[in-house]
């Protein structure tokens, strides 16, 4: 089985990718290529996994991932750095398992008719003003939704529901579910300004277009990348017909992986 090793520079990263590297070399069925992996291991936290998923996008449905964790959260790392072994074990006895998360297509149109750009987030995306107060028309199908004013929009995928979306009271999405959610950043409602005030989900038959203000400068982000400062003329988000895929040797349950995250042991109080 082809493996790629995705390592941050830190030490304790450089160490772990040493130690899987020199197995992998060891083993007689597994072999290293950067270039054609069946599996990518990413060692580091979310940060890495990040980057290691949009280096490996172009190939992300014939890859597997797996993350190895060497500090910082971690959400999406399943080993810590002293499984290295136990880790090789369950690649040599592979057969194919694997957990499947939606991703999250963007589509940006600019305002000077250059040619539009494509994103796939595993996270989100935000659509923010430079500077100032963002102004937006948001559209559900071809639906006018509701003029949006504050500081900005969160559209996430259901496993990057834990991640910003989090931060500004987006629910968390269990990934099996084939869906989208979009949070608001800051809006403004008063009386002469209203939103929806809430979190929302779409299923797979919609999509959410977002218009700005004319000729405002925005910041378009796709997971931890700033893909546009452009000004843009809409932003077309839709479930991804892409998925990615983890390898299931240890894929821990979402839900426990939400509490190992946020809320730590939980008494019961028995
Ligand atoms: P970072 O600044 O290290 O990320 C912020 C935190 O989010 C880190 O603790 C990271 O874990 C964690 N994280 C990333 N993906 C997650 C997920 N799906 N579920 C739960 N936690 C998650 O930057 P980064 O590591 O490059 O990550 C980029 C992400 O940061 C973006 O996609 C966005 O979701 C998030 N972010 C959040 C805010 C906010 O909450 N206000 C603002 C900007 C960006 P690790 O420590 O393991 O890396
Ligand atoms: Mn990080």
């Amino acid at each position: 089985m082809r493996i790629a090793i995705y390592s941050n520079l830190n030490a304790a990263s450089n160490r772990v990718a040493t130690s899987l590297r020199e197995k992998i070399e060891q083993s007689d069925t597994l072999t290293i290529d950067g270039l054609n992996p069946e599996i990518v291991i990413s060692v580091g936290g979310d940060g890495t996994l990040l980057s290691a998923f949009h280096h490996y996008q172009d190939i992300i449905e014939k890859v597997r991932l797996v993350g190895i964790h060497t500090g910082h959260l971690g959400f999406y790392t399943d080993w810590r750095d002293y499984e290295v072994q136990e880790l090789i074990d369950s690649l040599e006895n592979d057969d194919g398992q694997s957990v499947v998360y939606p991703l999250l297509d963007i589509k940006v149109n600019y305002a000077d008719h250059s040619p539009s750009d494509f994103g796939l987030a595993l996270n989100e995306s935000t659509l923010k003003q430079i500077s100032g107060l963002m102004v937006a028309d948001v559209f559900i199908k071809e639906q006018l939704f509701e003029s949006f004013r504050g500081d900005g929009l969160c559209i996430s995928t259901p496993s990057g529901s834990t991640a910003y979306n989090k931060s500004v009271g987006g629910a968390i999405i269990n990934p099996t579910l084939s869906a989208i959610q979009m949070a608001e950043i800051s809006s403004i409602n008063n009386r002469v300004f209203r939103t929806l005030g809430s979190p929302l989900i779409i299923s797979p038959d919609e999509w959410i277009k977002i218009i700005p203000n004319t000729n405002a400068r925005t910041i378009l982000t796709c997971d931890h990348q700033v893909i546009s400062t452009k000004v843009i003329s809409s932003v077309e988000y839709r479930i991804s017909k892409r998925k990615v895929k983890f390898a299931q040797y240890r894929h821990t349950q979402f839900w426990k992986r939400v509490t190992n995250s946020f809320i730590g042991e939980v008494d019961s109080g028995d």
